[in-house]
């Protein structure tokens, strides 16, 4: 890959400009971290990079840049830029394409993020970027007060980052973060469940949490009982075990959020024959973790049941009706539901004569 980046690089440069891989990739390699993707900075502008790569992919939003795909790997290209006006504290409506390497690395949020590395391997480093690698501490390039308030997005890519990294937030970080706190609720809610995923799927998510907490950043989340939150390998679990603003809801698949409705549900009332007959193994498996139970004494309970879905109940509505000697009508679905939970809590065994010799029993 960084073969691949390198290449790019050159190519970019015979053509008579200039190119750097930046940010997150340089930030990475120095910490011996493998980087899904490249981030390039050049001072050529979106349509000379097209001109220059022709398989290139448009503009990714308004935000000006190239993307090349080669193979599984994906290369973003943007160019150095100014940004002139930000708008509800997000994105920045303004942009002035520049000409200066360092000009762009100052709109960057944080100085481990302003490494960047030339054509020939070599890292350049102009904010003191390695200096805060090695003590594992985040600060912003310059006043971070100025930077929380311009994108409050930087706040939780700040917390996220010292969560996936294990590194701590500047005091100068920290107070700003608290001073601009509120503005986190101006950024989409997709924006805020992004970051919040890869906070909780971290195996440090327990840091980025506390962190979380510390900065009191919960109530401007939106979410409304974080110090309950319980971290399971599954994302959805730990969502379940929040509560949390409706507004994240279009965040959520209908199938998460049916998910969530029964993996609550579950929550209620423990793990029975029934919660899995009626939830299934997955939602079940998911409630387990979160109780710390043993997800394979789970699974031969769910083998156990006697039945797992009501049509594998051993008798026909049609017989119902004849033994009954009855015309269809909803008792029927009655009868069912009678069946279902008695065969399912071992009441009653799933066998035709034993079924028949209840209904006469209990409905003739
Ligand atoms: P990763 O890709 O691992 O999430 P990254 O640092 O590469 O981390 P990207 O979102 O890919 O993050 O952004 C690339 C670079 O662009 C960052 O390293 C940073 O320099 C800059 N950047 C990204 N988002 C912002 C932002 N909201 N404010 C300022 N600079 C940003
Ligand atoms: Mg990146």
């Amino acid at each position: 890959m960084l073969k691949q980046a390198l290449k790019i690089l050159n190519t970019i440069e015979e053509n008579g400009y200039k190119a750097y891989i930046v940010g997150g990739f340089v930030r990475d390699y120095v910490l011996g971290i493998n980087s899904l993707d490249v981030d390039i900075a050049t001072n050529a502008t979106p349509q000379q990079i097209m001109g220059i790569f022709p398989n290139s992919v448009l503009p990714k939003e308004e935000y000006g840049s190239i993307t090349i795909y080669i193979k599984n790997d994906r290369f973003e290209i943007t160019t150095f830029r100014r940004e002139i006006k930000y708008i509800n504290n997000r994105k920045p409506i303004e942009i002035e394409y520049i000409d200066d390497l360092i000009e762009d690395l100052k709109r960057r949020d944080f100085k481990m993020n302003t490494l960047c590395m030339d054509k020939t391997g070599r890292i350049l480093d102009y904010f003191d970027g390695k200096k805060d690698i090695e003590n594992k501490v985040i600060n912003t390039v310059g006043n971070s007060d100025a930077k929380f308030s311009q994108d409050s997005l930087r706040i939780l890519r700040a917390v996220r980052f010292a969560t996936i990294l294990n590194f701590e937030l500047s005091n100068e970080v920290k107070s700003a973060i608290i001073k601009n706190k509120s503005l986190l609720r101006n950024l989409s809610y997709s924006r805020k469940k992004q970051e919040l995923d890869k906070i909780f799927s971290s195996v440090n998510s327990k840091y980025g949490v506390s962190l979380l907490l510390e900065l009191g950043l919960d109530q401007d989340l939106e979410i409304y009982n974080l110090d309950k939150i319980n971290i399971t390998n599954d994302i959805i679990g730990t969502w379940a075990s929040l509560e949390f603003s409706d507004k994240y809801a279009q965040e959520f698949s209908s199938s998460e959020k049916s998910i969530i409705k029964d993996i609550k549900e579950v929550l209620k009332t423990g793990i029975t024959n029934e919660t899995l007959y009626r939830y299934g193994l997955y939602t079940n498996q998911i409630v387990a973790a979160m109780l710390g139970y043993d997800k394979s004494k789970i699974v031969g309970i769910y083998e156990a049941l006697p039945i797992k879905s009501k049509k594998e109940i051993n008798i026909l509505g049609c017989e119902i009706e004849k033994i009954l000697n009855k015309k269809p009508g909803i008792y029927i679905r009655e009868i069912y539901n009678k069946l279902e939970e008695e065969i399912l809590n071992h009441r009653l065994e799933n066998n035709k004569e034993k079924l028949e010799e209840f209904i006469i029993q209990n409905y003739s």
